[in-house]
């Protein structure tokens, strides 16, 4: 079974977003993720940055649920700023999704060292700070299935990743984007690969 989701309110919630200056998931990115999530039919999907719930009620689309196992089939997301994480509890409430989406108010950096290895995700997606993300990627090697999908957004940072960008003011996210991405090229465990689609999207299939 495959939930519907009310595309009126999806859209409201992306206009109120972009007014605001969410960062919220670029169409042409997004679009990759559906078709990457149409494909693996995720039962658990874990996201680092919720935002005000916009992707998460998206991804939800795509949950593969077991009418006799419903309770197995989840978004688990992640959300540190308290008005995001109320806005997105709000918006998973009037889009009815409150029984497959889970926000969770708390850093990700220390909430996922929380998290055991007997609670592993099909996919994690990761959408938070960019200076963050070695520790992102860590975890989520730890807490991904074997055969399961990492993505993560935002890996080249308008052009500044790839480029000879060395100001002081983004450079640690700088830094950690390229470790990123040569982590993800590196780790025999791991097939990637990273596409110029949006502000960059690396995937990484995970081989335990
Ligand atoms: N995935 C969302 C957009 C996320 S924007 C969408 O496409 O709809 C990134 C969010 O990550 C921000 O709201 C920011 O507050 C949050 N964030 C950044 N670092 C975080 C951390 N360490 N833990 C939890 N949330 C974090
Ligand atoms: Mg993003």
């Amino acid at each position: 079974m495959k939930l519907i989701v009310d595309d009126n309110k999806l859209d409201n919630i992306k206009r109120k977003a972009i007014e605001n200056y969410v960062p919220i998931l670029q169409d042409d990115s997004l679009k990759l993720i559906e078709v990457i999530l149409h494909m693996i039919k995720p039962k658990k999907i874990l996201e680092i940055g919720t935002a005000v719930g916009y992707s998460a009620a998206i991804f939800a689309k795509y949950l593969e649920i077991d009418e006799n196992n419903k309770e197995g089939s989840y978004i688990k997301t992640i959300e540190r700023n308290e008005k995001r994480f109320k806005e997105a509890t709000e918006n998973i409430f009037t889009l009815n999704l409150t029984e497959y989406i889970i926000p969770v108010f708390a850093d990700a950096t220390e909430y996922l060292t929380n998290l055991k290895e007997d609670d592993t995700y099909d996919v994690i997606f990761i959408d938070a700070a960019k200076g963050q993300y070695m520790v992102f990627l860590n975890e989520a090697k730890r807490l991904i299935k074997s055969g399961g999908v990492i993505i993560a957004d935002n890996v080249l940072f308008k052009g500044r990743v790839l480029g000879g960008y060395n100001e002081h003011r983004h450079r640690t996210a700088v830094t950690r984007l390229r470790e990123y991405i040569d982590n993800i090229n590196d780790d025999k465990t791991l097939d990637s690969i990273l596409l110029n689609v949006g502000d960059g999207v690396a995937i990484s299939i995970v081989n335990k």
